[in-house]
């Protein structure tokens, strides 16, 4: 006579156990909770009985369950979009769509499950994690609820986890929810599995063979008892309803095998109903705590990514950039955003190998710690550039694709004017570089043609209100600003309304209220035309911009002025974009340009010309970070490239903010800062970190013998002329002054921010073994705290190894970060403060011009701001041709300007150009594309 197995019992067993493990882990995380919600379509009563009983045992467990009831006219669209709405939603660990859909329209049910994010997926339904318990991989998985209960009934019941290992496990039924999924889960438990369906012929025979047989058919008693085989586990998971015939009367319940019969030869049988049944809901209870813990405790997005990281077919000698970005095939973009856990619903694609991400991942992912966050920067270079952007690179591929890191890239977005200018604008080289190359230097998503565009509405603007406010009285000019409508209200737009409220008159709904007085002032900005700083840009190297003349048309009556356009990099709107923290951010920083001062010495602002929103409009799309990827098929973000000089030279806050969640608490975030440590560095400490929060782990200086031999006193090394012997011979004395002098420097500026640091050696091949040992010895002796030699531009990321293991060992500990400076100094204090520290000057000198600048914007109270200093990247000094690390000077202040809205003040230190030229012969002459393939040749 067999054991009636009690799933009423045991499922109770699971709840009690579950509930511990949800009290336990609340009580070391006081904020955590499990939410199970279910998505149900229309009002079947018998989905009402299951969803209750599901949302009963979530509340008894100390769980939250909650039931998404939506109508059964939504169409699939909305349906889907109700499943991203909680996959989105931080509070939600598991979703699932109680079958079946009570609907009139058509819907594909196996579409909208699969919807579900794997990790919030509690019924193992979805394509991905029913795929992966196909295919065995059963700690990636998550397994289905009934299947999952009738396997932990048999263990429980034999006492033996391996029971199934080794016996004859016959499955009658194929469904997706249970015979499928159950065939899988007993034959990767190493049982030998028979599924048997509707179209088998010999059901008897092969039930008569199982040791263990589970039935999932709906089919009344449909197995008979001399179908057993004597002493077999038989698991029924079949509901079979019998509706009474009599009011009053219950509904009977029967299974699919005949029990009573069953029960005389099998060893072990489920009862219908109280075995399977209680199962299935107890296993979604604890799938969906277990998923809460994964998702949220287990170090971020359920510990390593499951990515393919792609092999580079080095060659040596290394082919040209773009050859070698050619020589490898890039995954699919969504394949990687995928790998890395980013909704698709997250996720807008450019093309194949571009999209942009969603800045609901911060959100969604807010329970996550962030990873390591690290930046890269560099000795003072030489005017060829020492590989930074290379080294961020070869340091991810060499984290990601050999150490097997969660690891984000953050680079900037290359402004077009040097793609097609002398410089080239590539990510990285040789065989750390950022791919498809072509894409990543020309239009990306159109984030700078978005800036272009939303730089020069504003010069529009500036130049139409000076010419209307000249030509017009004052009644006429404020009546044209707010005309009246048929009811005869002057309405003023939410814009004007701001200005109102700024200038202390009183807010009104009808500008008609105000005196002729307020009306004036309220429409006259009285801009002072030799204040103005916000010039018309464009994203190419145009020399005959730099000095221009506007307004000679003939209607614009002889309002001519002179001004001149910037590259669109080195816009402000841009550095907005790169240190802005959200849209509304956006916005408020956009509303903050100062464009000019009035003729009271007033600031006047982008608020004030009435134009914030529509800029903002313009931008929405460029706040979302730009994925691409590696050589290595490692996850980039490139996302803003302010100006180094003018502004602070950093890839995108928001990139980082995204990265670093995506990378979870064990995975690193990569950045780097635009120019020498003693520039990009400091900014990225004393701006960007300031204004993001964010806390950074470590400082990878990137360093070469070359540059050390010029600092060492060795001859001025000139782009487009041959190098001189010193640097293509051994020479030690050389190698040993400039560490001595600009390695030492640079490494004490860093430790001075309580970051360690880990020098990297950017490997040459004309480098010999004893300047290297020389490079990393000395390093060692000012301060870093590793330092290593590194090859990643032949070997990519298999020659960062060494490198990528000195960043895990360095960041092993949290960072004791501070900022050289607090905000509330003085102007003029913060700056002779970077002067003295940084650079090593004796003090500053202002010009008259700059202490105008200081005093002016004291008194507009824009002292706060943190300091932007504007100086050549070529010496630590103001003079590009002190080399080493100069001493015994005074660091001259030419003049003093505001980002206000991006939030810095910028003193600069010698001419600076925003507008770069082109040369006699630009590298447009060799870029090429051949009509037939597409192919672009000649970038670099
Ligand atoms: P389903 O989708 O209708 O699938 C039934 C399966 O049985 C099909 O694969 C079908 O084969 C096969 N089948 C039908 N007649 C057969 C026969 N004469 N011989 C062999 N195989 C036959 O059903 P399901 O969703 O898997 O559910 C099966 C039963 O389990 C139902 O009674 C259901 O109520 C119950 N159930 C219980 C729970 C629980 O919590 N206890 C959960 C889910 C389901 P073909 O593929 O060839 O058509």
């Amino acid at each position: 006579m067999a054991k009636l197995i009690s799933g009423s019992e045991y499922s109770q067993k699971v709840l009690q156990e579950v509930a511990e493990k949800l009290k336990e882990t609340k009580e070391k995380n006081p904020t955590f909770q499990a939410c199970l919600a279910i998505v149900q379509v229309g009002n079947r009563s018998d989905s009402n009985v299951y969803i209750g009983a599901k949302l009963k045992k979530a509340a008894e467990i100390g769980a939250e369950g909650k039931l998404i009831k939506l109508p059964e006219t939504i169409t699939q669209g909305e349906l889907e979009a109700e499943i991203d709405k909680l996959n989105n939603d931080d509070n939600v660990d598991g979703i699932i769509v109680q079958l079946p859909l009570d609907t009139v329209n058509e819907i594909d049910a196996d579409s909208v499950v699969d919807r579900i994010h794997p990790l919030k997926d509690v019924d193992g339904l979805t394509r991905e994690n029913a795929g992966r318990l196909f295919r065995g991989e059963l700690d990636k998985t998550i397994f289905p609820c009934t299947p999952f209960g009738c396997l932990y009934l048999v263990q429980q019941v034999t006492g033996d986890l391996n029971f199934v290992a080794g016996k004859n496990v016959v499955v009658l039924g194929r469904s997706k929810i249970v015979g499928s999924p159950a065939a899988s889960l007993f034959m990767w438990h190493h049982g030998t599995t028979t599924i048997c369906h509707s179209k088998t012929q010999n059901v008897k025979e092969q039930c008569l063979k199982a040791d263990i047989l589970i039935v999932a058919i709906g089919r009344k008693h449909y197995v008979k008892g001399d179908w057993i085989k004597p002493g077999a586990v038989v698991i029924d998971c079949g509901i079979n309803v019998e509706e009474a015939t009599e009011p009053g009367k219950k509904n009977r319940l029967f299974g699919d095998v005949d029990t009573e019969a069953a029960k005389q030869v099998a060893g072990y049988i489920t009862p219908v109903p109280g075995g399977v049944g209680p199962m299935t809901v107890a296993m979604l209870i604890r799938n969906t705590v277990e998923q809460a813990i994964r998702r949220k405790l287990s170090g971020g997005q359920g510990g390593n990514w499951p990515i393919t990281y792609l092999k580079p077919k080095l060659v040596t000698p290394v082919p040209s950039d773009i050859a070698v970005s050619r020589s490898q095939v890039p995954k699919n973009i969504d394949m990687l955003a995928k790998e890395v856990g980013i909704l698709h619903s997250e996720l807008d694609l450019f093309g194949k190998k571009k999209a942009k991400v969603s800045l609901d991942i911060i959100k969604r992912l807010q329970h996550v710690k962030d990873g390591r966050y690290v930046v890269v920067t560099g000795i003072t270079p030489t005017p060829l550039g020492e590989g930074k952007s290379t080294t961020t690179i070869g340091l991810v591929q060499a984290l990601g694709a050999h150490l097997k890191k969660n690891v984000f890239a953050c680079v900037r977005q290359p402004s077009q004017g040097p793609t097609f200018g002398i410089k080239g604008g590539a990510a990285g080289g040789g065989y750390s570089q950022v791919i498809p190359m072509e894409e990543f230097n020309l239009h990306l998503t159109g984030d700078i043609h978005a800036i272009t565009a939303a730089n020069n509405l504003l010069a529009a603007a500036i130049d139409a209100r000076m010419f209307h406010e000249a030509t017009q009285q004052d009644d006429a000019l404020f009546n044209r600003l707010c005309p009246q409508n048929k009811q005869g209200v002057r309405v003023l737009s939410a814009v004007q309304k701001r200005r109102l409220s700024r200038l202390g008159f009183p807010v009104v709904d009808d500008g008609n209220l105000l005196t002729s007085e307020q009306k004036a002032k309220f429409a006259r900005l009285d801009i002072d035309v030799s204040t103005i700083t916000w010039n018309r840009v464009m994203d190419v190297n145009d020399r005959f911009l730099r000095g221009i003349e506007v307004g000679l048309g003939s209607q614009e009556k002889g309002h001519t002025r002179k001004t001149q356009f910037d590259i669109t990099v080195a816009s402000e709107i841009m550095a907005i974009l790169a240190l802005t923290t959200s849209l509304s951010d956006l916005r408020d920083r956009i509303s903050k340009i100062v464009i000019a001062s009035d003729k009271q010495g007033q600031p006047v602002t982008a608020d004030d010309i009435g134009i914030t929103d529509a800029l903002t409009v313009l931008m929405r799309d460029t706040v979302r970070p730009n994925l691409m990827q590696t050589l290595e098929g490692t996850p980039v973000f490139v996302h803003a490239g302010p100006f180094a000089n003018i502004a602070h030279g950093q890839s995108s806050i928001l990139a980082d903010k995204v990265a670093l969640k995506l990378v979870g608490e064990n995975g690193f975030v990569i950045t780097e800062a635009g120019f020498g440590a003693d520039i990009g560095m400091e900014k990225f400490f004393d701006i960007k970190c300031r204004y993001s929060g964010l806390l950074p782990s470590a400082v990878v200086l990137v360093a070469t013998v070359r540059a050390l031999k010029m600092h060492g006193g060795g001859p001025a090394v000139v782009a487009g002329a041959p190098l001189k012997h010193e640097y293509l011979d051994e020479n030690i004395e050389l190698v040993t002054k400039g560490c001595d002098s600009n390695l030492r420097k640079q490494i004490e500026n860093a430790n001075k921010f309580g970051v360690p640091v880990v020098v990297c050696v950017n490997r040459f091949s004309t480098d010999t073994a004893n300047e290297l040992e020389i490079v990393v010895e000395k390093a060692k002796s000012y301060g870093a705290q590793n330092a290593v030699v590194s090859e990643h531009w032949a070997k990519g990321g298999a020659g960062a190894i060494q490198l990528a293991n000195a960043v895990v060992e360095a960041t092993s500990e949290k960072s004791n970060f501070k900022f050289l400076y607090p905000l509330d100094l003085g102007l003029e204090e913060k700056i002779a403060t970077i002067a003295r520290e940084i650079y090593g000057a004796d003090g500053i000198e202002l010009s008259e011009a700059a202490k105008e600048k200081i005093e002016r914007y004291t008194r507009q109270g824009f002292s706060k701001l943190p300091i932007c200093m504007a100086k050549t990247h070529l010496s630590l000094s103001h003079d590009p041709t002190k080399k080493g690390a100069p001493t015994g000077f005074i660091l001259p202040i030419r003049d003093v300007r505001a980002s206000v809205g991006a939030g810095f003040i910028y003193p600069l230190v010698g001419e600076m150009t925003t507008m770069p030229g082109l040369s006699t012969r630009p590298c447009f002459f060799d870029i090429t594309i051949d009509p037939e393939t597409e192919q672009i040749d000649g970038l670099f």
